[in-house]
């Protein structure tokens, strides 16, 4: 699948193919690749095949101008709402989910012609940065099937570069949507936060959560976000100042441009490939006529743990609702057990080691007596990540931070068996979400040996995902990364 979402729109619109041909052929990859890398939680069938009908009936009405995205096959990580099939968060307490209504994002999607084929695999509750977390078995990354596919959004990340999809959503707390799509070499975005409603997405740390597009290409992710972008009366952190659309420009480069490297992104730590993709890419800039600066960005070393207190302590009261009663499969109580005894089955049944170490972490950090000394902290770390990052923006005038998505290609399933060394793989994520600011990943070349993706982020400034988005089609157009696919 090598056109864009607006080829295949048109494509169908002009009835050279179908809604339903697309389905059905996005229907019989999932299914096919399902054993090989799990990227699937749910593939819907005839509920995705009705869905194309309609929009095929839509075209034949003559409403195919109303749908920029007619036909266009879409997968959605499983922590967002559908108002059919199931929600699970990849947990095995909300197993049987059946959400009562379609998050925002979704139906933004499907207003626009897209027909959602399947639920994709997540870490549970979007806790983690592998996909291994999931209650459903891990997913496995398509250019190499031992390895990892990054996570939270592994299986989004996985559909889009296996070719199921040419558009998925995920979710990015910590860096959930550019860390695979950086492992799986596609495209990501992590928009500002409060440019996509996240209305109908299950709360993880509700501060730093947001929605965003996958796809192959940086102007199928900017068309996917227009799309979805825009404010919700449904969600009160939605901006409601109006978006304009990242497609517009997409083709006209940024001049004059100044892109700023952060000293830490040159960290020892990074693998070899990884540090030379940042050069690569450094040097490509500069060859198109950008200034690169140096940036200081001395914050990065406490990104991780403010991100930890943060995001945990809003999990730890988010995740309350999961008690069997309110949310979530009960568990059966033997005579004489008391509510206390049914919460406490139930969640301990329900779930996951992850996630319970994290529900007790944020508890604690929100403990009285502990609150100060850990709440408080994280969040004067936060301000000054947040500081660190507009200095480079406001002082040094640069339209984009250049650094690694994440510090190393793909690393094997099983491979990181501490909680700590997951935790090490955020380093060059978190800060972005603590700051609330817009991040794209984009493929930016690969490790041999084995060849696996490398990716590195354009970070921007609040609501300037449209200059990260031409900025980042500068590179594509000079480069081939983005358009090889795996070995599958
Ligand atoms: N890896 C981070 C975590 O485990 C980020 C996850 C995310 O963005 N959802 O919390």
């Amino acid at each position: 699948m090598t056109s864009t979402l607006a080829d295949i729109a048109s494509s169908v619109r002009e009835g050279r193919t179908s809604a339903a041909q697309l389905a059905r052929e996005a229907l019989d990859r999932a299914q096919s690749l399902q054993p090989r890398l799990n990227a699937c939680l749910q593939i819907f069938d005839s509920h995705a095949l009705e869905h194309a009908a309609a929009v095929d009936r839509r075209i034949a009405a003559g409403e195919g101008h109303k749908l920029p995205l007619a036909g266009v096959p879409v997968a959605l990580k499983d922590n967002i709402c559908l108002s059919w099939g199931r929600t699970t968060c990849a947990s095995r307490i909300l197993q049987d989910y059946a959400s009562p209504f379609t998050a925002t994002a979704a139906q933004r999607l499907i207003d626009a012609g897209a027909v959602v084929i399947a639920k994709t695999n997540l870490d549970e509750f979007a806790m983690g940065s592998s996909t291994e977390n999931s209650a459903f078995g891990p997913t496995r990354n398509p250019w190499d099937d031992s390895r990892v596919p990054g996570g939270s959004s592994g299986g989004s990340a996985a559909s889009v570069a296996a070719r199921i999809v040419p558009v998925a959503l995920g979710s990015d707390t910590g860096g959930s949507i550019r860390q695979p799509a950086a492992l799986c070499g596609v495209v990501g975005l992590k928009p500002t936060y409060g440019r996509v409603s996240r209305y109908g997405l299950v709360a993880y740390a509700s501060s730093l959560d947001q929605i965003g597009p996958f796809a192959t290409c940086v102007r199928d992710v900017a068309l996917a976000l227009d799309v979805i972008a825009g404010h919700d009366p449904l969600d009160s952190t939605s901006t409601p100042a109006a978006h304009t659309a990242a497609t517009a420009e997409i083709e006209n480069p940024v001049a004059p441009l100044v892109i700023g490297v952060p000293r830490q992104a040159r960290s020892s730590a990074n693998h070899p490939a990884v540090a030379q993709a940042l050069d690569n890419a450094a040097a490509l800039y500069a060859r198109l006529g950008a200034t690169l600066v140096e940036v200081d960005l001395p914050m990065t070393d406490y990104g991780i743990a403010a991100y930890y207190i943060v995001a945990l302590a809003e999990a730890s009261s988010n995740l309350a609702r999961f008690d069997g009663v309110r949310f979530g499969t009960r568990a059966a109580l033997k005579p004489g057990e008391s509510l206390i005894d049914l919460y406490c089955r139930s969640r301990a049944d329900g779930l996951g080691p992850e996630v319970k170490r994290r529900i007790l972490i944020g508890t604690h950090a929100l403990s009285s007596g502990y609150y100060d000394a850990y709440y408080l902290t994280a969040l004067k770390a936060r301000r000054r990540i947040k500081q660190d990052f507009d200095r480079a923006f406001t002082d040094q005038g640069c339209h984009a931070i250049l650094m690694p998505a994440m510090p190393e290609p793909a690393f094997r399933i099983g491979e990181k068996t501490d909680p700590l060394s997951l935790y090490l793989e955020d380093v060059y994520t978190v800060g972005v979400n603590l700051a609330g600011l817009p991040a794209l990943s984009f493929p930016a070349g690969f490790a041999e040996n084995p060849r696996l993706p490398i990716g590195l982020q354009l970070v921007g400034p609040a609501w300037s995902e449209a200059t990260l988005l031409r900025v980042a089609r500068m590179f594509e157009r000079e480069t081939d990364f983005a358009a090889q696919t795996p070995p599958l």
